[in-house]
């Protein structure tokens, strides 16, 4: 038994099941949501119903949509002949949110992890080569995460790619130093690999 009346136990019980908030922050939701007027809760319980029911995955790059194929898939103005791969649809956020890139994506939805029971088949790998076999792609941008997972779902795909499209160039997102970073708190790793992607310096 809870201390507060059985509906605001049951609200607080939902929220504390979502990833990220504990039983403190629930509670913390739940009463802001019960002092607030009824148009929060009726906005906020009408959103959950929505993004179940319209959100699904673009059956191009498999990236979030409401719409089939997504806004970038169907975008004219953007550059058809580059596909940036990305693990997941955070990853495509945050790229686009970049601006630094006007191509195309195609999300894998996880990455390699033998000891997690991840295999290629587990990925959109396969669809990935569809696309290539079909679309007019002149470089494919591996901008999975530098995490071992990540680097392993790299190599595997790079190895792959390099075997049977030999037309295609195929880049790595570079790793290093971030913006902003300062050397000495940089990790070994991160320092050997800045040294060993290292750029040359033009006017
Ligand atoms: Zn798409």
């Amino acid at each position: 038994m809870g201390i507060y009346p059985p509906s605001l136990e049951n609200l607080i019980e939902q929220f504390s099941r979502l990833p990220g908030i504990g039983q403190r922050s629930a509670t913390r939701v739940a009463l802001h949501v019960l002092r607030s007027n009824q148009n929060l809760a009726e906005g906020l319980a009408r959103s959950l119903l929505e993004v179940k029911e319209k959100i699904r995955f673009c059956s191009v790059c498999f990236n979030l949509t409401d719409d089939d194929p997504c806004p970038i898939c169907r975008d004219e103005n953007r550059a058809n002949g580059s596909i940036c791969v990305v693990e997941g649809p955070g990853d495509q956020l945050a790229l686009e949110e970049s601006g630094g890139f006007r191509g195309r994506y195609h999300v894998l939805h996880g990455a390699l992890s033998p000891l997690d029971g991840i295999g290629p088949e587990d990925l959109k790998i396969s669809k990935l080569l569809t696309r290539l076999e079909q679309e007019r792609i002149e470089e494919v941008i591996l901008a999975t995460n530098p995490t071992t997972a990540g680097q392993a779902t790299a190599a595997f795909l790079a190895r792959i790619l390099l075997e049977n499209y030999t037309r295609i160039k195929i880049t790595r997102i570079a790793l290093g130093i971030p913006m902003g970073g300062d050397l000495k708190y940089m990790d070994r790793m991160t320092l050997e690999h800045s040294l060993r992607n290292r750029m040359p310096v033009t006017p």
